[in-house]
């Protein structure tokens, strides 16, 4: 068993840079590495020197290293991540260790170089020292490599540690961006498209902890399309915390406005009416920004002039980090979200009811509130908001509806 000894390394991002506030920003990683290791197994996990270790304690964790591994890769916080075999801090472990590891996770490689890092300075031999000799161990072992000081194929780095020698071929990205709910929360509004996921995502990447408002529109709108947001929302919690959503029907609001308003206005007045539920919804739970998955110029309701109207009915800011982003892009980032799929399921949106055939590109404010003015909007922002639903959504779990009032 200490003779395959392995341990994930994880290193800071950002966070390294931070200077009184590190501790909060490396408590909530942590947390986070703990709360996902828990449902894995016995590891333990310490920080040392901008790294994160996460070692296992019994032979059944260190079965599922690669496990655990996969969940490190969402963790926020960390720029890179690797699993490390362990050696004692003795030349000759260091050596054996190395040639044990290393050749399965080099195999394609031509050239190589060995870095070595002591950051135990009471270890006895000199960084370029270990490295000339865990060299020439992996060069027994494999005979065709060569030694490539400039531009290996490969590097091998040896760390040597407080606790041990480290010894590793190579580091993936981690997540990036700050830890879990050390920025904030804000409110996203999630529909079940490709876009609004994204976005959410990219907030969570900055450390916000998110909840969702959903706009549904039964019976224009189905229990699956409901569903299927649920299903977003707890793909966007492998990234992050647990998620509240609130499920708010449009649809009276909707048939008022087919009833009375201009065609042409009916978008950016739905528009409205959201933001306005949606503000609301913030204010409930804590949010202090709303979060949409808009794209400058993608639909109607995207426009300069369209979303500046949107956003003069709220008070609060709107974050909206797809705003810059082709189609194209937000598909490849859905896609490495695990979102995509889920997303291009078939299910309509209360946005696609009763939508006009040339909706406004550039609506005018007084002609929005003029418009307005015809119907009753605060009793109809009241009635939709009583009849909300609220899901709490966690990583692994069935969404569970529970009682709105009990909320926030
Ligand atoms: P998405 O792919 O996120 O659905 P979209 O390109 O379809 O976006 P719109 O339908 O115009 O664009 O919606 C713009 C934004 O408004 C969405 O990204 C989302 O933030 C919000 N939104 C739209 N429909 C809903 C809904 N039914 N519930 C909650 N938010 C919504
Ligand atoms: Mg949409």
């Amino acid at each position: 068993m200490e003779n395959n000894r392995r341990v994930i390394l994880c290193k800071y991002g950002e966070v390294a840079l931070k200077g009184a506030n590190r501790p909060t920003f490396e408590a909530a990683m942590m947390r986070e590495l703990r709360r996902r290791a828990k449902e894995i197994g016995a590891f333990s996990i310490w920080a040392a020197q901008s790294t994160v270790y996460i070692e296992p304690d019994d032979a059944d964790a260190a079965s599922r290293v690669d496990e655990m591994y996969d969940e490190a890769a969402h963790v926020f916080g960390f720029s890179g991540i690797c699993v490390a075999a362990v050696a004692d801090k003795d030349i000759g472990d260091m050596r054996r260790v190395a040639a044990e590891y290393i050749p399965e996770r080099i195999s394609g490689a031509r050239t190589f170089k060995v870095e070595a890092k002591r950051s135990d300075k009471r270890f006895p031999m000199k960084s370029p020292e270990i490295a000339a000799s865990v060299g020439e161990a992996i060069l027994d072992i494999m005979p065709d490599l060569s030694v490539d000081l400039r531009a290996p194929d490969v590097v091998v780095t040896v760390e040597v540690r407080e606790r041990g020698a480290y010894i590793h071929a190579g580091q993936e990205r981690g997540a990036g961006g700050l830890p879990a709910g050390t920025n904030g929360r804000a409110l996203l509004l999630l529909s079940g498209g490709i876009d609004s996921p994204v976005a959410g995502y990219m907030m969570m990447k900055r450390g916000v902890a998110v909840d969702a408002v959903h706009f549904e529109s039964i019976p224009y709108t189905s229990e699956q399309a409901r569903g299927k947001v649920l299903a977003l929302a707890s793909i966007l919690t492998d990234w992050s915390l647990a998620i509240r959503v609130h499920v708010i029907s449009v649809t009276h609001i909707q048939e008022v406005l087919r009833d009375v308003c201009d065609n042409d206005y009916f978008t950016i007045l739905l528009r409205r009416f959201m933001m306005t539920l949606a503000e609301k919804t913030a204010r409930h739970t804590g949010a202090q920004a709303l979060v949409t998955g808009e794209s400058l110029g993608q639909v109607a309701s995207q426009t300069m002039q369209a979303l500046t109207v949107t956003d003069a009915v709220v008070s609060m800011p709107v974050f909206r980090p797809c705003i810059g982003m082709d189609k194209e892009d937000i598909i490849s980032a859905s896609r490495k979200i695990g979102a995509f799929e889920t997303s291009i399921l078939p299910y309509e949106d209360c946005c696609t009811v009763f939508t006009p055939q040339h909706p406004k590109t550039r609506p005018e404010l007084d002609r929005v509130i003029e418009q307005e003015s015809r119907l009753d909007f605060d009793a109809l922002c009241r009635e939709a908001w009583d009849s909300r639903k609220v899901y709490y959504v966690r990583r692994g779990c069935e969404p569970r509806e529970y009682d709105a009032r009990r909320d926030g």
